[in-house]
């Protein structure tokens, strides 16, 4: 008789959310996992340190450009790092005992250590071999690398070193201007280095509507980051200083140098699956390393399934926590299904920037008829009151039948702002359901109607 109805390998979003619910759908269920906490990249080296580090500095940067215009005078606050990095810890911390709390309270047994699959239907944890009649593959994804850069993780480094510097640089090349990128940017420039950004495309965040992506670099600009973009990074490496990195504009094949007291590489991730044991199970691996699967994240091995960045899709926690879900559900006789459709995603810097569905470029691509209706929050009386007027709303819509086809909005709260036009897509709701719907004022989400309304008759507020 098997161990467990199903062993989790991987204990981040993908995995811990999959290993609950199948404890909560009547399996009996073990999660391994050979970090010392749970939680995974996200809650101890991603999201959540990220979102501390960003609160902290926001606060900062409060403090310096507005306090004073609402007659808050007097003491300026300068920065503990030590203290921040603390805080830091002591979030991560209360989040992984969080799903600890949860594993005991739903009896999941977390196996700790790293796993092995040494044949179909057994997980080696360190000596013991455990039986389960399904074995999920959660083990997430870990920074790429860059050709002619060697990371020491403190002086060139990942975002996992950029979480926890010994100290704040007074200057930093950020290499990629993806979101990470972006963050952990924003994050530095806020507590006073200087930030250049080095990025290969002619625009930042690709992939993201292009309208909304150029006023995004502008405000970005604004608050003091640098720009580089259409430059081929050729390498990076250690100086007396700290560290160079030298690039080639693409447009003239010109060579040039930008040197930094810290180099963060964030050009991306790649699926972990280090020392699973794959390839002698003959796992069907993609091109670009992620575990292949069918619609039902079933692998091409019976019984082993693979969910979260360990698989395609956006690299997101949310959408490895929605697979979790969906895999249990299907482990459990269910119908799991994650809408790959309606997955936002979202910049935390502030302003916020979030997207969910279709850009204005991918349906033109498509060759398909919308409409935009687009409202800046300049119109908006709460953004204007908390000096966060700078940003819009985008709504498009399908031109004949109304029906929302994607969101892009960059403005105060967006990634939460976001979660309504989620929910209306869901329902496959028209821009008029939205329109008509009452909003409260005065609020930020004020704007996603009048967005809305612009799609129809116009907005009021324009
Ligand atoms: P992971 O979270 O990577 O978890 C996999 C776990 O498996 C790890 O803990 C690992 O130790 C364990 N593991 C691996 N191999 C084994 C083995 N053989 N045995 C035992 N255990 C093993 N996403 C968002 O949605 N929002 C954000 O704001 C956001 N911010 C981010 C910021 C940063 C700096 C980074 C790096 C990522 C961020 N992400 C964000 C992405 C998000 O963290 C990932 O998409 C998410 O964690 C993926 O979940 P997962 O469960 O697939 O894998």
């Amino acid at each position: 008789m098997a161990d467990f109805d199903v062993i989790i390998i991987g204990g981040g979003p993908g995995g811990y959310v999959c290993a609950i619910r199948a404890a909560q759908l009547g399996l009996k269920v073990a999660c391994v996992e050979g970090r010392g906490t749970l939680g995974g990249t996200c809650l101890n080296v991603g999201c959540i340190p990220s979102k501390a580090l960003l609160n902290a500095t926001h606060q900062l940067h409060e403090v310096h450009e507005n306090f004073e215009k609402m007659g808050l005078m007097g003491a300026n606050p300068t920065v503990d790092w030590a203290k921040m990095l603390a805080y830091k810890d002591d979030v991560i911390a209360g989040n992984t005992k969080g799903i600890e709390f949860l594993f005991k309270k739903n009896k999941v047994t977390w196996l700790k250590g790293w796993a092995t699959i040494p044949a179909a239907g057994q997980v080696k944890v360190g000596d013991d071999v455990h039986n389960a009649k399904n074995i999920v593959i959660a083990t997430g994804s870990e920074p790429s690398s860059l050709p002619g850069v060697t990371v020491d993780e403190k002086v060139i480094v990942t975002s996992t070193g950029a979480l926890a510097l010994p100290k704040v640089p007074k200057s930093m090349v950020v290499i990629g201007a993806g979101v990470i990128g972006l963050e952990m940017g924003s994050v530095y420039a806020r507590l006073g280095a200087q930030v250049t950004v080095v990025e290969y495309l002619d625009a930042i965040t690709p992939g993201m509507d292009a309208e909304v992506a150029k006023a995004f670099q502008k405000i970005l600009a604004k608050q003091g980051m640098k720009f580089v973009l259409g430059a081929a990074v050729q390498g990076a490496e250690l100086t007396e200083a700290g560290a160079k990195v030298s690039y080639k504009l693409r447009k003239d094949d010109s060579a040039h140098e930008i040197g930094a007291d810290v180099v963060l590489v964030a050009t991306g991730r790649k699926p972990y699956v280090t020392g699973l044991g794959l390839e002698a199970l003959g796992v069907e691996m993609l091109p670009r390393g992620q575990i292949k699967t069918d619609d039902h994240f079933a692998t091409s091995v019976k019984g082993l399934y693979a969910i979260g960045d360990a698989i395609v899709g956006p690299m997101l926690a949310h959408k490895a926590e929605d697979e979790g879900m969906a895999m249990a559900e299907i482990l459990a006789g269910k119908h799991g299904h994650v809408n790959y459709g309606v997955i936002p995603g979202v910049v935390y810097t502030t302003p916020e920037v979030a997207s969910v569905g279709a850009t204005e470029e991918q349906l033109k691509e498509q060759g398909r008829a919308y409409k935009v209706g687009k409202f800046s929050f300049m119109g908006n009386a709460r953004a204007k009151a908390v000096f966060q007027a700078d940003g819009f709303v985008k709504l498009i819509a399908d031109k004949e039948t109304d029906r929302i086809l994607g969101c892009h909005i960059i403005g105060p709260a967006a990634g939460d702002l976001i979660h309504e036009v989620c929910v209306a897509m869901e329902f496959g709701a028209s821009a008029q359901d939205l329109a008509l719907t009452c909003h409260a004022h005065p609020t930020y989400s004020e704007a996603v109607r009048e967005a809305a309304l612009a799609c129809g008759d116009g907005a009021i507020h324009a």
